[in-house]
């Protein structure tokens, strides 16, 4: 049975290092702040806008709100940015994605000062990234290796396979354990489908599963003692012991959040591993505040 990865005491542990750092820096006049940058009401937008906000509030951060019509112009949305960018409140300018179809996001992601880009999503800091000198390194993959580095997993040498090659989780992801002299495969839906998946990942000491396919790994494909790490969040249905949707009260399907792995399988083979919820999500929140702090000390000139 594997030791299952506790990421909301490891966030806990994150947050109280980020307490204290943020006290000492106020008390030199520095107050670390984000802000969030929302164009139209996607809901998944306003929910991690809100969510961001309670983090800024429990960690003493200030936090400024940027929320505008969906009729805003790039052009003006742009204007915000640069406004922003200005601002000695704001040590980070978070993009809350996705943005209505007539503003480009890569115009956006352009336009933020590179020391305040706390999504790490300017090339210039994708670029330091691929160098190996990352000043600002994306939320999710570093929650990655802040927990494999919390539990005491060693880097160099091991064979480590990302499965997911997307610009926000699986790319970057690489690029940090590339770093840090780990040897890497980056598998995608290419890879599944022409049928080779299995031959990759079974040959991982580490597996980071980030594809967004809920039950994609199974025990068959993850080596005996393997460390996994499940990025993946999807709604599925609950099923009863037949295989039947179990209904809620209004007779609906009853929904739950799973990783892309098969937990309860997969933990009786791996030596450690993710659970979904109360994994990675729950340090990512953290390691975006890290970056702010980061950014913070940046702006100040003291790092
Ligand atoms: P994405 O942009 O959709 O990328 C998914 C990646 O998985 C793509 O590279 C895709 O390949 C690959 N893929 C899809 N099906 C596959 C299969 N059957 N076999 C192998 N590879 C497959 O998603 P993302 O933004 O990277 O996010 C991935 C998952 O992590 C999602 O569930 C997302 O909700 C979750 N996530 C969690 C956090 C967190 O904090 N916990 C943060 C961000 C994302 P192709 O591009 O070639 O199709």
């Amino acid at each position: 049975m594997a030791e299952i990865i506790d990421g909301n005491a490891i966030a806990d542990e994150i947050k109280a290092e980020i307490v204290a750092e943020t006290e000492k820096l106020k008390a030199k006049g520095l107050a670390p702040g984000i802000a969030t940058l929302l164009v139209g009401d996607d809901f998944g937008s306003k929910m991690y806008r809100g969510q961001v906000e309670k983090n800024c509030e429990s960690v003493g951060f200030n936090y400024i709100e940027k929320t505008l019509p969906a009729e805003t112009t790039e052009e003006e949305v742009i204007q915000i940015v640069k406004e922003l960018n200005e601002d000695p409140a704001v040590s980070g300018i978070l993009p809350l994605r996705p943005y209505p179809e007539h503003i480009s996001d890569s115009a956006v992601i352009r336009n933020i000062r590179e020391d305040k880009d706390i999504d790490c999503f300017h090339p210039a800091n994708m670029g330091r990234l691929l160098l190996g000198e990352p000043t600002l390194a994306p939320a999710t993959p570093s929650a990655c290796i802040e927990l494999l580095d919390r539990v005491g997993v060693e880097f160099e040498g091991a064979e480590i396979v990302v499965v997911g090659h997307s610009n926000i989780v699986g790319k970057p992801v690489a690029m940090l354990a590339l770093n840090r002299n780990a040897t890497i495969s980056v598998t995608h839906i290419f890879t599944s489908q022409a049928g080779n998946l299995e031959k990759h990942t079974t040959g991982a000491d580490i597996l980071i599963v980030a594809a967004g396919k809920a039950g994609l790994i199974t025990p068959d494909q993850v080596k005996d003692g393997a460390v996994v790490i499940d990025v993946g969040i999807n709604r599925v249905k609950v099923l009863d012991d037949e295989g039947n949707p179990v209904l809620n009260d209004k007779g609906k399907p009853k929904t739950k959040t799973v990783g892309d792995v098969d937990f309860d399988a997969v933990k009786d083979k791996a030596k450690a591993i993710t659970p979904v919820p109360g994994g990675v999500g729950a340090v990512t929140n953290m390691m975006l505040l890290k970056n702010a702090l980061t950014a913070a000390k940046m702006q100040a000139g003291m790092d």
